[in-house]
């Protein structure tokens, strides 16, 4: 099934206690576009970069089969550029500089060719952005994901909300769903969220894994114990590709799939968590995927008698 993917693609700088880089390919939809990307479905893009922006890195994605048809290029703008700075637990991080650039002033216009996408995954941007994207489809899809973070619920609340009323899921971490309803307890986070519009929730918890929520269950899939976490950047957009890309491959929209949706989607992240920026991500094998996802069944499964 086709997949529209929209969110930012930008030049990340980041520090991590490893080492640092300059200016590199970034941005929440790259992530989740070269994550899904593995899941063989069409995987449509829907984005803005300036003039800046390596054709090269454009190519990466279309090499990965990404349809860039979507992928505005302001000549004479600059690209979207992020830097963080992670702390010695690699677990959370600073924002050091947002330059928002073209992504301020983004128009997301959908080609035509996009219209019959069954799977919507709206990675983080201006929850607005989000919202057009919505509304310019005339058929809404089978499934819409919506990821977000702490600096648009400074920025941009009201539009948050209403954006969040149109979503099947909603996808952020631990300390932004605290931040979103104020409650402490991510059972009861969720509970809020479920009255907010979605009907399913899904908390990212970084090394700790993630939770999935609907009305009447949960459902948790752990992360991998890794022994080295090079740098957690897009850990959480790979995670989402990966969801996103294994519900559009399986055509389906329930519960059931969406828990091996989520394993699939921590397989991915272990992955991305690995190297620095998409570089783990961007060569990946299926046989490589396949061996992770046994080695998430090893994890939790046992068979136990009860007493
Ligand atoms: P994650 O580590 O999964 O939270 O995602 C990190 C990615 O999100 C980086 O590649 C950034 O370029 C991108 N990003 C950071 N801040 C924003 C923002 N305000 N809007 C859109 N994308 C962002």
């Amino acid at each position: 099934m086709s997949l529209l993917v929209v969110g930012s693609v930008a030049f990340d700088a980041i520090e991590t206690p490893f080492g640092k880089t300059d200016k590199i390919i970034g941005g929440a939809a790259t992530y989740i576009s070269l994550s899904s990307s593995y899941f063989n479905s069409q995987v449509n893009l829907v984005a803005v970069v300036g003039g800046d922006f390596p054709k090269s890195d454009i190519a990466l994605l279309e090499k990965h089969g990404v349809n860039t048809e979507g992928l505005q290029i302001k000549e004479d703008e600059k690209s979207f550029f992020w830097s963080g700075k992670y702390h010695n637990d690699m677990n959370s991080r600073d924002t050091l500089v947002t330059e928002l650039n073209v992504l301020g002033t983004f128009d997301p216009i959908i080609p035509e060719s996009y219209q019959d996408c069954e799977y919507l995954m709206l990675g983080n941007l201006a929850p607005s952005v989000q919202k057009t994207v919505i509304e310019r489809l005339k058929k809404r899809p089978k499934l819409i994901v919506m990821d977000t973070m702490n600096f648009w619920m400074e920025i941009a609340l009201a539009d948050l909300l209403e954006t969040i009323k149109l979503v099947d899921v909603l996808c952020l971490n631990d300390e932004e769903a605290r931040q979103l309803t104020g409650e402490y307890s991510l059972k009861k986070a969720a509970k809020k969220i479920l009255t907010m519009g979605p009907s399913t929730v899904i908390i990212k918890k970084g090394e700790h894994g993630a939770l999935l929520f609907n009305h009447n269950e949960a459902f948790y899939a752990p992360a991998l114990p890794l022994e080295e976490v090079f740098d957690p950047t897009g850990a959480g957009d790979t995670f989402a590709g990966g969801f996103i890309g294994y519900m559009a491959s399986k055509n389906e929209t329930s519960y059931d799939s969406m828990k091996n949706a989520i394993i699939y989607g921590s397989a991915m992240a272990s992955f991305c968590v690995e190297k620095f920026g998409v570089e783990r991500i961007v060569d990946l094998k299926n046989a490589e995927l396949e061996a992770r996802v046994q080695q998430f069944i090893n994890l939790v499964q046992f068979e136990i008698s009860l007493v």
